[in-house]
């Protein structure tokens, strides 16, 4: 029998989700760069089913037979009147129980895990439009514009030359190097950023807002594709010399210098980590303080 004066496991759940859904749109930063919400969405979705299935293994409950007991019948002496209450009837009164506690047996349980579904469906739309308002597609044109601008202006720097940062995300330029977050053509003068490189830049050089590792990667791969613009091929070599680059892109963007080294560095650090996926993209044991591709000698700290 259930208890009805505490809620179910699956309500605790659902009061659960709504809650980090919540705290998640309306909190900080930090929450959203470190909790992957389409995981918190799987879980739901996972417990949900496993509900149902608890449910439909439990079986319908019984109904409870409200007949006098055969041992209270031979205490009291209790018998039925035949003239009012036959064997028939008492069949029928039975069904009729039945009925009113359990319309359908596997009813309730479907009903209940349909209903969970909908809401969680309800919060990945949510989260889907809060999303779509707080990008880069958010930003109006001339914002858009003064941020490639700024950010032309910093890989202009690193090429020797002037060239231009668009963002967007093309991806069918022949002759160009193509990576998950950007494209350049080698030597050339344009590279392009995806919308979600260029946010979080925005955010970085324009509102002081760092998401800690999204705000390095997106430095790292501004930095990156400005060295292809300079002549650099080799990405092992781009990526390299993109995180020596991205101290100083940091510092000119808003960070401290100590924030920035540190950012690059965890960068350096976590090259190794996917290196194992996609080998071109490991720098080589000479990027290292005082190695071959050490940019600046005289400096102690790397990068
Ligand atoms: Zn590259």
């Amino acid at each position: 029998m259930e208890d009805l004066t505490w809620p179910r496991p699956a309500t605790l759940v659902r009061i659960g989700l709504v809650a980090l859904v919540a705290l998640w749109i309306l909190g900080p930063s930090m929450l959203r760069s470190a909790l992957p919400i389409w995981l918190v969405f799987l879980v739901a979705v996972g417990l949900e089913v496993q509900f149902l299935v608890g449910a439909l293994r439990a079986g319908p409950r019984q109904a409870p037979d409200r007949r006098p007991q055969q041992v209270d019948l031979d205490r009291y002496g209790f018998e039925p009147d035949e003239d009012v209450l036959d064997e028939d009837d008492l069949d029928d009164d039975q069904d009729e129980l039945e009925v009113a506690a359990e319309p359908h047996p596997f009813l309730p349980p479907v009903r209940r895990f349909v209903l969970g579904l909908g809401l969680i469906a309800a919060l990945v739309l949510a989260i889907w439009l809060v999303d779509s308002r707080t990008g880069w597609d958010s930003l109006d044109g001339p914002t858009h514009g003064k941020a490639a601008a700024r950010f032309s202006a910093e890989a202009s720097r690193i090429a020797g030359k002037e060239v231009s940062i668009y963002c967007d995300e093309s991806r069918d330029y022949v002759g160009a190097v193509q990576h998950a977050d950007g494209v350049a053509i080698v030597g050339g003068d344009r590279a392009y950023l995806t919308p979600e490189r260029c946010f979080d830049l925005y955010r970085l050089a324009f509102e002081d807002e760092v998401t800690w590792s999204r705000t390095a990667r997106a430095l790292a791969v501004l930095a990156h594709e400005a060295w292809h613009l300079r002549g650099v091929g080799d990405e092992g070599t781009a990526e390299c010399y993109a995180l020596q680059s991205g101290v100083e892109v940091g510092r000119r963007l808003g960070l401290s210098q100590g924030t920035a080294e540190r950012m690059m560095r965890q960068q350096l650090a976590e090259n190794a980590l996917r290196g194992a996926g996609t080998a071109e993209y490991v720098v080589s044991p000479e990027c290292r303080d005082g190695g071959r591709l050490d940019l600046d000698a005289s400096r102690t700290s790397f990068p």
